[in-house]
């Protein structure tokens, strides 16, 4: 099954430092194509992967396309750490050293 989930998320340019919405893919929860937003509510009942009893995990997500679409590099980070808590949440920041991090804090 090639089924995931997407994240829009602020990702940033290393070479023109603009920001942008990166469609990242994970698979965590009901995993059918799904469109998340910072701060969604994980869907269960149905493709589930992963457990929702869980309060905190971390989930993989890679990013569907690495090219800027200001300066058309191709350098964006394509790997990502998603902060799941309580499989829930309000918001996503890239940790401030560390900007690989999306962190979806309750
Ligand atoms: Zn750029």
């Amino acid at each position: 099954m090639g089924a995931f989930n997407v994240l829009i998320a602020e990702v940033l340019c290393p070479d023109c430092t603009k920001k942008h919405d990166g469609r990242i893919q994970f698979k965590f929860g009901n995993t059918w194509q799904l469109i998340y937003q910072v701060g969604d509510i994980i869907k269960w009942g149905g493709n589930d992967i992963g457990n929702s009893d869980l309060k905190k995990v971390k989930v993989y997500g890679i990013i569907e396309s690495g090219l800027c679409p200001y300066c058309n590099n191709c350098n964006i980070v394509d790997e990502y750490d998603i902060l799941i808590k309580d499989t829930a949440g309000a918001r996503c920041s890239p940790h401030p050293e560390y900007s690989r991090l999306c962190g979806w804090e309750w």
